[in-house]
């Protein structure tokens, strides 16, 4: 505890991860930090209250997101400075892993106020350690543009990086967002798609990102996402008539589909592609 001079002494703020999904992995230790503290201020009150309820946890909640965090801020670290012990929670995972948080941590250090994290759950960190690729040197790009331009943009700048990549995506924006990976990254980089971490539906799909494509237009994701794209290994791209034999060979998407994704690919009008495709038909057989 920090001494303030002539005051009480200064509270701490414990920044405390909770699961992901599945209660088990709540720690002891964020069990015993929010049962001692005197304040929690959470993402969702609602939400939180559940938590506390499955763990027999009873503390006065405050709401700290987005749209309160500046006026909160002045309250909860003028009750630090008073000596109240306050805890920051989100709705699920890592406080300030795409989560509210940092505005008022930095604040405390301002006013010399201790942080102390309780490490726990991190869809990031749980994505990574089972999807099976590199993961001795990642980038985390938290939530990908809504709009399909500015994410085409963010591909662009991230093509060629060698470090592997991580994105949290929502499901309905799933298939738009790997049709763009089709035409910035190309048919043959590798992906995982981690879906449910933690939940009773947990799926790891790897595999390249045209065989992704044509898995989740069979069968939209639900739930909750981490996409992972490993560095590309690839040479220079293949031409137009071998990447089609490959994409018809695998037979996972319709003619239709696949001439429609390699003409995106290689920014071709989908009449030339299919004029292609009918010819690997006449004179392959595919
Ligand atoms: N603070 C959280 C953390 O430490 O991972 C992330 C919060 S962010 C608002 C929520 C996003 O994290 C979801 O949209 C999803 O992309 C990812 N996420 C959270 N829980 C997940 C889970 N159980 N499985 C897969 N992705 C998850």
């Amino acid at each position: 505890m920090i001494e303030e001079q002539g005051g009480p002494p200064a509270g701490i703020l414990y920044v405390v991860a909770t699961p992901i999904g599945n209660l088990e992995d709540m720690t002891y230790r964020a069990v015993r930090t929010l049962g001692e503290v005197d304040l929690v201020a959470a993402e969702d009150t609602r939400h939180s209250r559940k938590l506390f309820a499955h763990f027999g946890i009873k503390k006065p909640l405050v709401s700290y997101h987005d749209h309160n965090e500046r006026q909160r801020q002045v309250m909860l670290v003028e009750k630090l400075q008073n000596g109240e012990n306050i805890a920051l929670i989100s709705d699920a995972g890592t406080p300030c892993i795409a989560d509210p948080g940092y505005r008022l941590i930095a604040s405390c250090y301002d006013a010399g106020i201790r942080v102390v994290p309780i490490p726990g759950p991190s869809a990031t960190i749980t994505a990574l350690s089972a999807a099976g690729v590199a993961t001795d040197r990642f980038a985390f790009e938290g939530y990908l543009p809504q709009k399909t331009k500015a994410r085409k943009d963010l591909f662009r700048q991230l093509n060629g990086e060698q470090r592997t990549l991580v994105f949290y995506e929502a499901p309905h924006r799933l298939s738009a967002t790997l049709s763009d990976m089709v035409e910035i990254f190309g048919l043959e980089r590798q992906i995982v798609v981690a879906r449910e971490l933690t939940k009773l539906h947990e799926e790891f799909f790897r595999g390249d990102v045209s065989a992704a494509v044509a898995r989740f237009e069979r069968e939209p994701a639900r739930g909750e996402l981490v996409l992972i794209l490993p560095p590309s290994t690839q040479g220079p791209q293949m031409n137009v008539r071998d990447a089609l034999r490959q994409l018809l060979n695998e037979g996972d998407l319709s003619r239709r589909d696949a001439v429609k994704l390699i003409a995106k690919q290689y920014g071709l009008p989908s009449s030339d592609v299919y004029r292609e495709s009918l010819s690997l038909a006449e004179e392959e057989d595919i």
